[in-house]
C-alpha cells in the first residue's frame, strides 16, 4: 500500500486491526515511505513490527542513512533490499558496505540482463546443492507460492504468483479459496515438471520453483541450459 494514499484514518483502522492479532508484522515499503510509517505506528506500537525497506535508482543516500539511523536508534528489526533493473543498478551497489539483499526485477525490456545475470546456467545448477527434503518438495509443489494469497485492496484474492483472481474475502470462506486453488492449481503446486522445457529436463527436481518471473513473461525454463 503507498503512503500516500493512506489518511490518517485509514491508518489509525489499519493499526486498530494489527492489534488485534499478536503476530510479528512485516512492513514493506520504498525507503522514502518509512520514516512516515514509523511516526504513524509509533503512537500504537503494541505489536512486533520489522521492515523491509526498498531502495530503487531513485534512493537518496542521505535519506537512507537517515533512515537506518532512525530504524537502528528506535530498535527495530529491518533489512534492505535493492531492486536491480539492469547493470547500472548493480554497478552502483559495488560502492556500498551495506549489507543489502538483491532483487531482480523483470520489466518486460531487460531480458537480456536476465538472461545474463539472473537466469541459471549449468554451473549455477551444479553449486545448488539442493537438500533432499528440497528435491522432495520440487517434485510435490512450488515453495516460492504454496499456501500464499495475496489480497488487493478490493477484498480480490489471488494465488501468490498468479493474475487470477479466486474470489473476494468478504463473501467467500478462505477454506474455499483454498479447496478451489488446490483443485485448480494455478501457482501452488507449479512445479517444473509440469512445464513443457522443463518437464523433460533431468534437472527439473534440482531447478529452483518455477518463480513469478517465469510466469509473468511465459517463459518456462527460460534458462541458458540447452537440453
Ligand atoms: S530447462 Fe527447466 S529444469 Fe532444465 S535447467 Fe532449465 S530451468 Fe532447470
Amino acid at each position: 500500500m503507498g503512503v500516500d494514499n493512506l489518511t490518517r484514518i485509514q491508518t489509525e483502522k489499519y493499526v486498530e486491526i494489527l492489534n488485534k492479532y499478536n503476530y510479528q508484522y512485516f512492513v514493506h515499503c520504498y525507503v522514502e515511505d518509512c520514516t512516515l510509517l514509523v511516526d504513524y505506528f509509533e503512537h500504537q506500537n503494541t505489536f512486533n513490527l520489522s521492515f523491509f525497506l526498498y531502495i530503487d535508482k531513485y534512493t537518496n543516500n542521505s535519506c537512507l542513512a537517515n533512515v537506518i539511523t532512525l530504524l537502528e536508534n528506535k530498535r527495530y528489526e529491518f533489512k534492505l533490499i535493492k531492486l536491480v533493473r539492469d547493470e547500472k543498478d548493480l554497478t552502483s551497489i559495488k560502492e556500498t558496505k551495506l549489507n543489502i539483499l538483491l532483487v531482480p526485477v523483470w520489466t518486460g525490456a531487460n531480458n537480456i540482463f536476465f538472461k545474463e545475470n539472473v537466469m541459471l546456467n549449468k554451473n549455477d545448477i551444479y553449486t545448488l546443492n539442493p537438500s533432499l527434503e528440497e528435491l522432495f518438495r520440487n517434485q510435490k509443489l512450488n515453495s516460492n507460492f504454496f499456501c500464499i494469497f495475496d489480497i488487493l485492496n478490493t477484498g480480490d484474492v489471488l494465488p501468490h504468483g498468479s493474475i487470477k483472481k479466486m474470489g473476494n474475502i468478504a463473501d467467500t470462506h478462505l477454506a474455499d479459496l483454498v479447496s478451489a486453488e488446490l483443485k485448480g492449481n494455478n501457482t501452488w503446486r507449479l512445479t517444473r515438471n509440469l512445464t513443457k522445457k522443463c518437464g523433460s529436463c533431468i534437472y527439473r527436481y534440482l531447478c529452483p520453483p518455477i518463480s513469478t518471473f517465469e510466469i509473468q513473461s511465459e517463459d518456462f525454463g527460460g534458462c541458458c541450459v540447452d537440453i
